[in-house]
C-alpha cells in the first residue's frame, strides 16, 4: 500500500534529483557538518536537498527495543514536547535558509505506514542519490541505516560526526573504565586546554530548495511538512526544546556566576542552576557539544578557572566515554548480563516495577524524585544514582525496566548515557568496583535534611514507608 501523500507525488513530473538528509540527534543548524555537506552537495551538483526527520524509524524494520526487555506505547508527554519544540525550531531555521523540514509521523488516518516504508518511498520517488546521516551510538537506529544502504546500494552514504569531542575513538582501544580513559584524553587531547578552540562547522548561509513537485504538489503533501500540531501538548517546563533556547540557555549559563560553583552544587537534588542542565539539548543535538566547550574554555579564559570549571569538561567526559562505549558494544549495551561474564541475580516483578515507577514505594526520597520525572522529564544524577541503586537493590529488579522506564520518560534521554549508566550501577558494565548501593537514609539525610525536596515532590504521601535501607 503506498501512502497517499507519497503516491500523488509519483504523478508528478521529477525533474531532478535529490540530496536527502535524515536527521536524528543533530536537530540544528549551527555546527552540524551532515547539513552542510548535504548543502555543499547539492549545490556543487545541481540538485534539490530533502530535509527529513522519522520517528520512530527502526519500527518499521521490527529493530526498536527488540534486544530490550520490553516496549512501550509512546514516549512520556514532555519528552514529547521537548522533542516536538525542537523540531518546530528547526524548521523555522530551515525555511528562513530556503528549505523546510518533513517530518515523518507513522500510523496515522492520512498515512496509515511506519516511516521507514514511507521514508523508502521518498527515495524513489525523488530520485535521492545521496543520504546524509549524522553518526549515531543507536544501535538500533544503526540498524535501519543498515536496511536502507543494503536496499539502495546506489545511494552514496555519507556520515559525519555532530554528537562529540572526537570524530572518533580518541585512543586504540576503550580502556575498561572512565578513569582510564580520561586520563588518556588528558594527556593526549586535552581539549579544555589546548591552544584554539575546538573548530566548528558554521551554519549554512542559505540552502538549495527542496524538490519543485513538494513545494507545489497537492494540498495532501502539506501533512509531510513540520507542523505546529505536533505541539499541542503543553506542559510548563523550564526546558524548551530546540536550537534558539539552547543557546540562549548557554548565554545564560555562562553570563551566570553558576559555573564557578558547579562543583559544589552538582549534587543537589533540585533547582535550576544547581547543575549545567544541557544534557537534553546535548541528547538530541540542539545543542553542539563542540559550541559548549568552546564556551567552556572562554569562560575559563575571560571569568575563572577553578575546579568547578574543570568538573564541567569531567563530566563532559563522562558523556563522551558513554558513546565510544555503545559504539564499542553494540547490543550489548541492553543485555541483562551487559559487558559482564554473568547475569545478575535480580529479577522482574511487576508489583515493585509499578511501585517504584508511580513513586509508591516505601521510600519517600524515591517516590519524590520519580514523581518529578514523570511531572517534568528531568531527574538530577544524584537522584538518578539513587533510584536506580533501589530498583536494583531493595527492590530486587531486572535493571533493564529500569532503564526502560527512563528511555520513555527522560527529556534527555540519550541511549549511550542511560544504558551506559544503567549497567555501571548494576555491576554489569564499566565500574570496576562493581554494584554499588546507596544507604537511601543516609542520602535523605545528606540530600534534603529539611525534607523540602520530598515534601514539593510528594514523596511521603503513602502509607508505609521505612527512612533506612534493609
Ligand atoms: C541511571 C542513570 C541514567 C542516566 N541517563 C541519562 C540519559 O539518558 N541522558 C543523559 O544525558 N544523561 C543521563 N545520565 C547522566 C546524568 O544524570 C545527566 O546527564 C545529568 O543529570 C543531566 O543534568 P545536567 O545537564 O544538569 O548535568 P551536569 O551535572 O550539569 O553535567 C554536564 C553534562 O555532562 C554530561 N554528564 C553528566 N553526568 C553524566 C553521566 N553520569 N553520564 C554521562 N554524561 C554525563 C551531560 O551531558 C550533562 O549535561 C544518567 C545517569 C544515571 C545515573
Amino acid at each position: 500500500m503506498l501512502n497517499p501523500q507519497l503516491d500523488s507525488l509519483t504523478k508528478m513530473p521529477i525533474d531532478k534529483e535529490a540530496v536527502l538528509v535524515l536527521f536524528y540527534n543533530d536537530l540544528r543548524i549551527d555546527d552540524n557538518a551532515t547539513l552542510a555537506k548535504a548543502a555543499m552537495l547539492a549545490q556543487e551538483n545541481h540538485r534539490q536537498l530533502l530535509l527529513v526527520y522519522a520517528d520512530a524509524l527502526a519500527d518499521g524494520i521490527g529493530q526498536a527495543h527488540k534486544d530490550q526487555a520490553y516496549d512501550f506505547d509512546r514516549i512520556g508527554d514532555a519528552r514529547q514536547q521537548f522533542l516536538s519544540e525542537s523540531l518546530f525550531d528547526l524548521n523555522e531555521s530551515l525555511q528562513r535558509l530556503g528549505n523546510r523540514l518533513l517530518h515523518l509521523t507513522p500510523h496515522t488516518s492520512s498515512a496509515p505506514l511506519d516511516t521507514f516504508t514511507q521514508l523508502c518511498q521518498l527515495i524513489e520517488q525523488q530520485q535521492v542519490t545521496d543520504i546524509c546521516v549524522s553518526q549515531t551510538a543507536d544501535y538500533n537506529q544503526n540498524q535501519a541505516y543498515g536496511f536502507l544502504q543494503r536496499k539502495y546500494p546506489q545511494v552514496r552514504w555519507h556520515e559525519q560526526v555532530t554528537n562529540t569531542l572526537f570524530a572518533s575513538l580518541p585512543m586504540e582501544e576503550l580502556p575498561k573504565s572512565f578513569t582510564q580513559f580520561r586520563k588518556q584524553v588528558e594527556s593526549d587531547h586535552d581539549l579544555l586546554n589546548a591552544e584554539t578552540d575546538v573548530v566548528i562547522s558554521p551554519a549554512p548561509k542559505s540552502l538549495p530548495p527542496m524538490p519543485d513537485n513538494l513545494i507545489n504538489g497537492t494540498a495532501d503533501n502539506h501533512s509531510l511538512f513540520f507542523n505546529e500540531h505536533h505541539l499541542d501538548v503543553q506542559l510548563p517546563s523550564e526546558f524548551k526544546g530546540g536550537e534558539t533556547n539552547a543557546i540562549s540557555h548557554l548565554n545564560n549559563y555562562f553570563n551566570s556566576d553558576a559555573p564557578s560553583t558547579y562543583k559544589t552544587t552538582r549534587n543537589a537534588l533540585d533547582d535550576w542552576t544547581h547543575s549545567t542542565k544541557f544534557s537534553a539539548w546535548l541528547a538530541n543535538g540542539t545543542l553542539s557539544v563542540k559550541v559548549l566547550l568552546n564556551r567552556l574554555r572562554h569562560y575559563e579564559r575571560e571569568v575563572v578557572a577553578n575546579e568547578s570549571t574543570y568538573w564541567i569538561w569531567f563530566e563532559l567526559l563522562w558523556r563522551e566515554y558513554f558513546y565510544w562505549y555503545a559504539m564499542t558494544h553494540q547490543q550489548k549495551l541492553f543485555w541483562f548480563k551487559g559487558i559482564a561474564e554473568q547475569s545478575p541475580t535480580t529479577e522482574f516483578d511487576k508489583e515493585r516495577l509499578e511501585q517504584w515507577k508511580e513513586g509508591t514505594t516505601p521510600y519517600p526520597i524515591i517516590n519524590a524524585c520519580m514523581n518529578q520525572l514523570k511531572q517534568t522529564g528531568y531527574m538530577s544524577n544524584r537522584g538518578r544514582q539513587i533510584v536506580a541503586s533501589c530498583f536494583i537493590h531493595e527492590l530486587g529488579l531486572d535493571w533493564r525496566y529500569g532503564a526502560t522506564h527512563f528511555e520513555q520518560y527522560l527529556i534527555d534521554y540519550d541511549v549511550a548515557s542511560n544504558w551506559g549508566n544503567w549497567q555501571y550501577l548494576a555491576g554489569v558494565g564499566a565500574d570496576p568496583r562493581g554494584c554499588r548501593q546507596f544507604n537511601l537514609a543516609k542520602q535523605t539525610q545528606q540530600y534534603d535534611p529539611s525534607g523540602s525536596f520530598i515534601h514539593k515532590w510528594q514523596g511521603d504521601n503513602t502509607d508505609d514507608y521505612v527512612l533506612s535501607s534493609p
